[in-house]
């Protein structure tokens, strides 16, 4: 059995967003048991949206959120560090619609929770448990999930290019695991793309300081952080995406060239099937419940033509 978990104090840090331009400061702050996780605008008069599948608007190239008048974008960075390093219940606040981008990964976020500090609440922290398959396919693109006691991703992705045409990882997710190897793991865009983003008013903000850009013969940074870390910046997205389900996850998702609109449809999807888990109190001591299937057991996951794909 875990205690649900909150920040020990309020923390903030401040940046651009990366599709605005805009200069935004983040201040995440502690948060009774049963809040969740909320995003709240000050710039709004402190009107709030809760990190929640329901509240899923304006997916493009990032996760969005949307209640009524309010609206805050690209969170899934920001909610995957949240998740991994056990924050239950904390408010997000942002004077600005759009959460900073900071270095494109998730470390930033990880090191301004670790200056937060954890605090365990009184209230145990309630897990969704897959007990049956759960999967949703669009076209080439596909995500699902399968028993297993504890939270694994297995990510695969394909593009139409030399550098990355096809890369796939699986991590068990601890928050070790996710701090070393898929924290600090940056976005990252095709070249081609980026004047097309622009002109359709997003990636104001990108840079080379907060995303890898690929050319057409290499990358244009200055090397990367992982031989894939493609891949890797794809899990961290799911991880954050999946957040939206509102409780942490006890099953292996795997995904084939997913993106922020099939983990978020997928995270809505996954709601409904109400049959397909159970809320438990914590993780199954090892040899007891339901079996986990060999990793080879589990369907194959097909590859798709390699076509480009949104992140
Ligand atoms: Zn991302």
């Amino acid at each position: 059995m875990h205690a649900q978990c909150t920040l020990r104090r309020a923390v903030s840090c401040a940046g651009i967003g990366l599709h605005s331009g805009r200069k935004v400061t983040l201040s995440l702050k502690p948060a009774a048991a049963n809040t969740g996780l909320r995003f709240r605008r000050s710039d709004l008069g402190g009107l709030e949206v809760p990190a929640s599948a329901q509240h899923v608007g304006g997916i493009n190239y990032a996760t969005g959120l949307s209640r009524d008048t309010v609206n805050v974008d690209t969170v899934e960075h920001l909610l995957s560090a949240l998740v991994s390093l056990g924050v239950d219940n904390a408010i997000v606040e942002l004077n600005s619609p759009e959460v900073p981008i900071m270095d494109g990964s998730a470390a930033p976020f990880v090191y301004l929770i670790q200056e937060a500090g954890i605090r365990q609440l009184s209230e145990q922290r309630l897990y969704i448990k897959i007990l049956r398959p759960v999967a949703l396919t669009r076209g080439d693109k596909r995500i699902a999930v399968y028993p297993s006691e504890h939270f694994k991703v297995t990510y695969s992705i394909a593009f139409d290019h030399p550098l990355l045409r096809h890369q796939s990882r699986t991590i068990r997710l601890t928050e070790t695991a996710f701090v070393d190897e898929i924290a600090p793991a940056r976005t990252f865009t095709f070249l081609k793309e980026v004047e097309m983003l622009r002109q359709q008013g997003l990636a104001l903000g990108g840079s080379l300081e907060n995303a890898v850009v690929i050319g057409d013969t290499g990358i244009l940074n200055n090397g990367l952080r992982f031989d894939d870390e493609f891949v890797r910046h794809k899990i961290l997205d799911v991880i954050g995406d999946l957040a939206l389900l509102g409780h942490a996850l006890i099953g292996h998702v795997v995904v084939h060239r997913g993106g922020h609109g099939l983990h978020t449809a997928f995270a809505a999807h996954l709601l409904q099937e109400r049959e397909s888990w159970t809320l438990v109190d914590g993780l199954e001591e090892p040899g007891s419940g339901v079996t986990a299937p060999a990793a080879d057991a589990l369907p194959a996951v097909p590859v798709g033509d390699p076509v480009r794909a949104t992140r």
